[in-house]
């Protein structure tokens, strides 16, 4: 298979670790038969420097063009860079936003998932740990309340804010969709997340939900209300396959999931359209902090990389071939100095990235 792939080493820690994943997809191509060509793309400071924007309408076509985007992490120290002396439209992360618009990225996917070998840096007991998560949080990405109507007034003296969240049935349909469908390559679980209990635009996405449900009569579906799903995050998350749920609800999950797996390095994400097309990055952001010190944990970047092969290329063995990998050389004591514990074998990320590479089969 010939595949297309525009990357995005951003700012930072970016260029170490979109190097580090382009060396694993390297292998897989040579060990599975598949060609990946990479176009390079500035996005973030760099295209700042470069260009006066954030995203150049010329790099967003290119990215439009690819089969799939792979995306370092753009930003540099809010409070001592001169990219963040201009309105917030020109700053760096203003790329994301244009690059998720113009490409209608409208669903989030995030996997929580719990290495055995890092459980130790998991905040939960470990009876409630268990033998361990393994989740994908599906969200809404450009509806809801994020995007609807807002103003502040005063009223009858009072300053007033008004936010208003809104959801059309095809909004919701083609998230829902998108769920099931992912629910499909995993194990065939969605709980949909909402507060149906007091909102209208909850009990239309219930409605809408069991429509495309009826659509996947392999797939389970549980209905969860948003304030028992951050309970049971916490006291049983291994009950999880899918969560769907829309914008803000899937902000704050996701974020929550990501914390009880406890090592953002490891964090891999996607963000789809309604095609195969996708821009996988990792949920960490550009650490300057640790930018050009080799010190940078690659694994969520390649997990990314991961995705994209599952989702974007349906190259499911190749994706199974790259985690296994990563949890092989875990297993064999290796880590960056994020995930480092005594006993355990300190590299940095071009190390790690080779070792990773080496153990495709
Ligand atoms: P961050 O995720 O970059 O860093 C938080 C902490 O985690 C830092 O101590 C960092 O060293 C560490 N860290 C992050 N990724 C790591 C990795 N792969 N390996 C080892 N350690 C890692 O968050 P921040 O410091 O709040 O933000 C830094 C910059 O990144 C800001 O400009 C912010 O706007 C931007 N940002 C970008 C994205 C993105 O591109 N999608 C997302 C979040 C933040």
């Amino acid at each position: 298979m010939d595949c297309r792939v525009v990357i995005i080493p951003g700012d930072g820690i970016g260029p170490e670790i979109v190097r580090e994943a382009c060396k694993v997809l390297d292998r897989v191509g040579q060990v599975y038969g598949h060609s990946f060509s990479y176009t390079e793309i500035l996005m973030g400071g760099c295209s700042i420097d470069a260009y006066g924007v954030p995203l150049t309408e010329e790099a967003l076509e290119t990215a439009k063009a690819a089969d799939a985007v792979l995306l370092g992490a753009v930003g540099g120290d809010v409070g001592n860079s001169r990219w963040y002396d201009v309105a917030p439209n020109l700053r760096p992360e203003a790329g994301l936003l244009a690059i998720r618009k113009g490409l209608n990225l409208f669903a989030n996917m995030r996997p929580a998932y719990l290495y055995s070998q890092l459980q130790a840096a998991c905040p939960l007991k470990e009876e409630i740990i268990g033998s361990g998560f393994d989740m994908v949080i599906m969200r809404e990405l450009t509806g809801g309340l994020y995007f609807g109507d807002r103003h502040t007034e005063t009223v009858n003296g009072l300053r007033t804010a008004v936010d208003t969240l809104t959801y059309n049935e095809e909004e919701i349909r083609r998230i829902a969709v998108k769920a099931f469908d992912i629910a499909r390559k995993r194990r065939k679980k969605v709980t949909s997340v909402d507060k149906a209990n007091v909102l209208d635009s909850s009990r239309l996405w219930r409605a809408v939900v069991e429509e495309v449900a009826a659509g996947y009569p392999d797939v389970e579906l549980k209905h969860m209300l948003v304030d028992n799903c951050a309970m049971q995050l916490v006291m049983n998350p291994g009950q999880f396959d899918v969560i769907l749920t829309e914008n803000m609800f899937g902000d704050i999950l996701s974020d929550e999931a990501s914390m009880i797996t406890g090592s953002i390095g490891m964090l891999s994400s996607a963000s789809l359209n309604e095609t195969k097309f996708g821009l996988y990055e990792p949920s960490h952001g550009s650490a300057p902090d640790i930018a050009g010190k080799d010190l940078a944990n690659p694994i969520a970047t390649i997990l990314s990389a991961a995705m994209m092969l599952r989702y974007s290329f349906d190259l499911d063995k190749e994706a199974d071939a790259v985690e296994a990998a990563v949890r092989q050389v875990l297993a064999e004591g290796y880590r960056t100095a994020d995930i480092w514990a005594e006993g355990c074998r300190k590299v940095g990320t071009a190390e790690m990235g080779g070792l990773i590479a080496e153990r495709i089969h």
